[in-house]
């Protein structure tokens, strides 16, 4: 058990909450624990996640390379937890399963959920098929999901995470472990140091009116790669189309997502910023990955090659 901090390590202050709590402490918590595992405890980070960084990922990537363990569960901040999941998905060879769960609400709070959170992930990442399967999931409110697939679609409530496009891979009940699909990682992996990338992938956003200046400022600050968070399909204002077309006659790839919370892009639209003119200008359309995922595989893949054909191949599969 590999803890990096959040709110299920958290305590309130008059500054406002923190992480402050040892990975050990939460154990106290979940006495139920010792029938699944004989759990070793390492704290590799204390952070809240929502500024946590690739360096946090690097530190429970080598951790997950040094402990010999069946399975490895990762206490983590819920708001990035999907990144960070996504991230060791691409880049970690994990023959042994990882398990990234965290909390909503506080030790100190009503209704904690840290503790069965907690319980469902040391629940499934002993379990036999993920043993066999090994990969990387989050583990949220009695729900096991892939690392490819899982968002966060709530701020508040403890049901939280959902595998818009996919569905959870299982379901977990007071008696058992209900799969509703094959476990194992659906990433592409990169054989690339976890704390290596150092490229700068800016994120714009098309919405109502959105002119040129998010990919403009970013290609005036050298920016290594662009993701366009499109509507719909994948379709940009005219204005960010034209942005595109300059910023990959530049050199700089542009991926295009899709701002809905489910489905792939998909270019269809002739227009200017519509996805096939995004297309025809040589942007790389990245399927029913969301855009702060695409950004993470563009980083990935930039530490891997900068040809345009090469990164368009890396974004046509899982
Ligand atoms: N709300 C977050 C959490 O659940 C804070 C964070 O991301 O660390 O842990």
């Amino acid at each position: 058990m590999l803890g990096t901090g959040g709110t299920i390590a958290s305590t309130p202050g008059e500054a406002g909450a923190a992480p402050s709590l040892g990975a050990d402490s939460l154990l106290d918590a979940v006495p139920e624990l010792d029938e699944y595992a004989d759990l070793r405890v390492e704290q590799v980070a204390q952070t809240p996640s929502f500024d946590a960084g690739v360096e946090t990922v690097a530190a429970v990537a080598a951790a997950v390379g040094d402990v010999s363990a069946d399975g490895v569960v990762v206490t983590h901040g819920t708001d990035t937890m999907e990144e960070s999941a996504y991230y060791l998905d691409l880049t970690l060879p994990a023959d042994v399963p990882v398990v990234f769960t965290g909390a909503q609400r506080r030790p100190d709070e009503p209704s904690a959920d840290g503790p069965a959170n907690l319980l469902t992930a040391v629940r499934t990442a002993t379990h036999d098929r993920l043993r066999d399967a090994g990969g990387v999931y989050v583990a949220m409110d009695e729900e096991l999901h892939a690392a490819r697939d899982v968002t966060k679609t709530h701020t508040r409530k403890l049901d939280a995470f959902a595998s818009p496009d996919a569905g959870p891979v299982a379901a977990v009940t007071r008696e058992d472990v209900r799969f509703d699909r094959e476990p194992g990682s659906r990433s592409r992996q990169f054989d690339v140091d976890p704390s290596a990338p150092d490229a700068t992938v800016a994120m714009v956003e098309s919405g109502l009116g959105v002119g040129a200046d998010g990919i403009e400022f970013g290609l005036d600050r050298g920016v290594d790669g662009v993701v366009l968070e499109g509507t719909g399909l994948g379709n940009a204002t005219a204005a960010l189309g034209d942005a595109v077309a300059d910023a990959i006659a530049g050199g700089v790839p542009v991926v295009v997502t899709s701002r809905c919370l489910a489905g792939p892009t998909v270019p269809v639209y002739g227009t200017p910023g519509g996805g096939q003119t995004l297309r025809d200008h040589g942007a790389i359309f990245a399927g029913d990955l969301p855009a702060h995922k695409a950004r993470l595989k563009l980083l990935v893949a930039l530490e891997a090659t900068s040809d345009l054909a090469e990164l368009r191949e890396c974004f046509a599969s899982d």
